[in-house]
């Protein structure tokens, strides 16, 4: 037995190998001891081999998806090894025969299909990296990722230095790469970076047979049909199929023809951006409190996936925005139809994982029942969006994709399956009587047996006079019959014991058999085995039916899940207050009213209010007329430079506007009282000094790193938020830094940009860059407390208040005492006045003289801060100290 489990373990090197013993999957070796390490449960051990003990532990097959599931959240791998005859058929072959085994299936995470093992929310994609082989250089990668539970196949090419964004923006969980690219200086680290990578050898991601693997797997002659690839995009999708037909040892799962995403139709958005953003987690990792969970009100897990899908994409081509938001509004403007469809869906099962299992192999009644009462809901849901007055583009699409599964499928169904299902097939019992009347002769023979049995029990009372005698069944003895010890004697003895056959005694029961028995119980089992035959039968039949309407049954599932989005965004924008984005083709952006879609959920829970602010970053002349606020009307310019005390708002007001653009252009509606946005092709979000001790870089390389990005990459489309930048070094060198990013976006970028900042200095920049503008969060001061007021104003603040909100923040008496001396000596220095003096003296950063090496010539400051720090005043008589104080004075510029 060993031997067959050595080998079988060499042909999955990297894989946990699960072997199929009885009632448990056995691990071995080392096997064992990773599993009863992840797992936590017992290590034993079993024989020796080569003089040693060898480890063991195993895990029931009833339990094994849990075991399954906690194996592969923690990045294993495994291959489940199966007994493939009856152990009795091994024993007829020889007492040594080892019973034939071999591995049905690699659980890999990328290629999961059991509801147990996935989270029904979210997309499973496998993903597949190619790169044309000997030219590192040549900078493009083709992406070819799949959710095999949904059947989606999608492809795209893009160039390495997108990677990154790209696969943030798919959050695949499993890639895989040829050994090459794994090992790759410039790429390699930060794939191996991700939660689950496999390396795989060159064969698979060979681009001269991948067609011929493609049209393989879709059974068709030639890949003209499925869509016109880019020979890397064929690679990667090529590998992909290769990869699952691997993994799903022979069962192929249907895949939707491969999708071909063109570049630049999605808004680029970099990892850092999006976790900034907490899109769809938080930056402690949860998805209570990220952007999708304030505004996830779909029904469906289906839905819930789309949403979290387009989240991660917004758009850039405005027709499509456009169509996404027609829907919405048809359905804000049709509560009733809204709410209506709403309980539909509810109970529109997730059509498309029960159709994956079903082709697979692994599914059973429930899924069946699942796409019967999907085509029923399709029928509901259609009758009610007939009723509706205006049909948008994307209802109507969805309502003829409703249209599509046959009816005659779901009344199939209706006809072959009972009210009460069991989970797995083997249970039987979920085919209705009167279905086939081959089944119900089975099934009536099993029962009148039954019966049989329970009036042989009535007879035998009578023959032989003991009135509690009774039959029974268990697994052991079968049927039998059993009495009292007291009566045992009696049927034990002459005339009945020809009749009775003794089988056990316990200690109070007697138990016999007779060959009436016998012959009556061979009975029931050969009903019962052929019932649950003809039963499998048909579920074998009904899946047939089912796969090959799988086409059909893909389009209505997706149409559910579109239809779920379209009204559950309609209900939040109802709900929330939310408004239909403008969306056009200019470089304006002027957001009346704005609020953060998440902070404000949160205030609100609080009993807060939420205090809305407008935000113009349009170019002048305007394209759109400025919005208003309050009091006063903000100003306009592409670059908002803004001010304030911790904790006034300034980081709220940044991500409101970033989350408004996206939702947009996602086809949301928005936080907004008017929104009105020029289409943002990428969108950049920085955090001075956020924290990233795990992957080992200092917080301060971090933040530069990633404004290099910025200022290398951001186009005149873009939108930029930098939210206190130059923050995690020395106040001089951050301030310079900060001064030469602003003026960087400014000339060179000509971006949209919101700039947070607590260096005041910065402000005097606006009287030099003409299309800044100064925005401040107002504060007011009361009995020296400051009072937040959230309210985004045209200006500047002339102080952080850090000490007020230190003092709120619980800081001792005498600390804030002495802070505030502290603060009065060094402003008494006066670092503003340096600041507009430098504003003046610096000749304004130029564009071509980027390049150029050449330091700026020493302002007046810093030939003044050179002169004191060359004074010794140790080795200085008094009256030495006293001319260089004279001498120092005379330096200073004339008033
Ligand atoms: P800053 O970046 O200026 O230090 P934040 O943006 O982090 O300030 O905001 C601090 C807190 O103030 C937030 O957690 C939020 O509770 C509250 N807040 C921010 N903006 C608003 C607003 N517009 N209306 C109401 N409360 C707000
Ligand atoms: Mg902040």
């Amino acid at each position: 037995m060993m031997e067959q489990y050595l080998e079988i373990k060499a042909a999955n090197p990297g894989l946990l190998l699960f072997y199929r013993m009885g009632d448990f999957y056995e691990l071995f070796f080392e096997d064992a001891e990773i599993a009863s390490r992840a797992l936590g449960i017992m290590l034993t051990k079993r024989g020796k081999h080569q003089g040693m003990d060898i480890p063991m532990c195993g895990v029931p097959v009833e339990r094994s998806d849990d075991y399954l599931h906690r194996l592969i959240a923690q990045g294993h791998r495994v291959a489940v090894c199966e007994q493939m005859e009856d152990p009795a058929a091994a024993r007829a072959r020889g007492n040594k025969s080892v019973v034939r085994r071999d591995v049905v299936r690699l659980v890999t995470p990328g290629t999961l299909t059991e509801d147990t093992l996935l989270d029904a929310r979210a997309n499973n994609y496998l993903l597949a990296i190619a790169r044309t082989r000997g030219s590192a250089g040549a900078g493009r990668i083709g992406l070819a990722w799949i959710d095999i539970s949904t059947s989606e196949f999608t492809v795209t090419e893009c160039a390495t230095g997108e990677l990154a964004a790209t696969l943030s923006r798919i959050n695949p969980n499993e890639v895989i790469v040829t050994d090459a690219l794994y090992g790759d200086p410039d790429l390699g680290p930060s794939l191996r970076e991700l939660p689950a990578v496999t390396p795989l050898t060159r064969d698979v991601f060979d681009s001269s047979t991948a067609e011929r693997r493609l049209c393989d797997y879709f059974a068709v002659a030639t890949m003209d049909g499925l869509s016109a690839m880019s020979r890397l995009e064929a690679t990667a999708a090529a590998a992909a199929v290769t990869y699952i037909d691997r993994t799903q040892v022979g069962r192929r799962p249907p895949l939707s023809p491969p999708a071909r995403e063109a570049a630049g139709t999605t808004m680029a958005i970099d990892p850092a951006t999006r976790a900034n953003l907490e899109l769809t987690r938080t930056l402690a990792g949860e998805r209570r409190g990220s952007l999708l969970d304030a505004i996830d009100c779909t029904v469906t897990s289906a839905g819930s996936r789309l949403l979290a899908q387009r989240l991660a994409a917004p758009l850039t081509d405005g027709a499509a925005i456009v169509r996404r938001l027609d829907a919405i509004a048809a359905f804000v403007a049709d509560p009733v139809a809204r709410d209506e469809l709403r309980t539909t869906l509810r109970a529109a099962p997730d059509m498309s994982r029960a159709l994956a299992r079903l082709s697979v192999g692994r599914g059973g009644p429930r899924d069946l029942a699942g796409l019967r009462d999907g085509i029923l809901a399709a029928d509901q849901a259609l009758a009610r969006l007939a009723m509706m007055e205006l049909a948008p583009q994307e209802i109507a699409a969805v309502m003829e994709a409703l249209r599509r599964p046959s009816r005659e499928l779901a009344r199939e169904f209706e006809r072959a399956l009972s009210e009460q299902l069991p989970l797995i097939k083997r249970d039987g019992g979920f085919v209705r009587e009167g279905y086939e009347g081959e089944l119900d002769e089975a099934r009536n023979l099993r029962d009148a047996s039954r019966l049989v049995v329970a009036s042989m029990q009535a007879r035998y009372a009578d023959d032989t006079g003991v009135k509690g005698l009774k039959i029974r069944h268990n697994n052991v003895l079968g049927y039998f019959v059993e009495v009292t010890a007291q009566h045992g004697e009696k049927l034990m003895a002459p005339p009945l014991n020809a009749t009775f056959i003794h089988r056990q005694t316990l200690a109070g029961q007697i138990r016999f058999t007779t060959s009436e028995l016998g012959e009556i119980e061979a009975k029931i089992a050969n009903a019962g085995d052929r019932a649950l035959g003809l039963e499998l039968e048909i579920f074998e039949r009904l899946c047939a039916l089912a796969i090959a309407a799988s086409d059909d049954l893909r389009a209505a599932a997706h149409a559910f899940a579109i239809l779920d989005v379209a009204t559950a965004l309609a209900k939040v924008a109802v709900d929330d207050n939310y408004v239909r984005p403008e969306v056009d083709t200019s470089l304006g952006f002027a957001i009346e009213g704005g609020r953060h879609p998440v902070v404000e959920q949160a205030l609100r829970r609080d009993g807060q209010p939420f205090i809305a602010n407008a935000c113009d970053l349009s170019p002048l002349p305007p394209p759109y007329p400025p919005p208003q606020t309050g009091e006063g009307k903000v100003g306009a310019g592409q670059i908002w430079l803004i001010t304030g005390p911790n904790m006034a708002g300034k980081s709220t007001f940044l991500r409101q506007n970033a989350l408004i653009a996206l939702m947009a252009q996602a086809g949301s509606f928005v936080p907004a009282s008017r929104a009105r946005i020029g289409i943002v092709d990428r969108l950049f979000s920085r955090v001075g000094a956020a924290d990233d001790l795990a992957r080992g870089r200092s917080t301060f390389m971090v933040e530069m790193v990633e404004t290099a990005v910025i200022l290398n990459q951001a186009s005149e489309r873009s939108l930029v938020i930098l939210d206190e930048i130059g923050r995690g070094t020395a106040t001089f060198d951050g301030l310079s830094i900060a001064w030469a990013a602003i003026e960087h976006l400014h000339e060179a970028n000509r971006c949209r940009a919101l700039f947070a900042t607590h260096y005041h200095e910065l402000t005097a920049l606006s009287a030099k860059l003409p299309r800044m503008f100064n925005a401040t969060v107002r504060v007011k001061e009361w009995q020296g407390d400051v009072v937040f007021l959230h309210e985004v104003l045209p200006g500047s603040a002339d102080r952080s208040y850090g000490i007020q909100v230190a003092k709120l923040a619980g800081l001792p008496a005498p600390v804030i005492a002495r802070a505030k001396s502290v603060l009065a000596k060094l402003e008494a220095q006066d670092r503003g006045q340096t600041a507009r003096a430098l504003a003046d003296d610096l000749p304004l950063f130029a564009v071509p003289s980027r390049a150029s090496a050449e330091p700026a010539p020493p302002s007046e400051a810093e030939k003044m801060f050179e002169a004191v720090k060359a004074l010794h005043p140790d080795e200085m008589s008094p009256r030495e100290a006293l001319e260089a104080l004279y001498a120092l004075k005379a330096k200073l510029p004339k008033q």
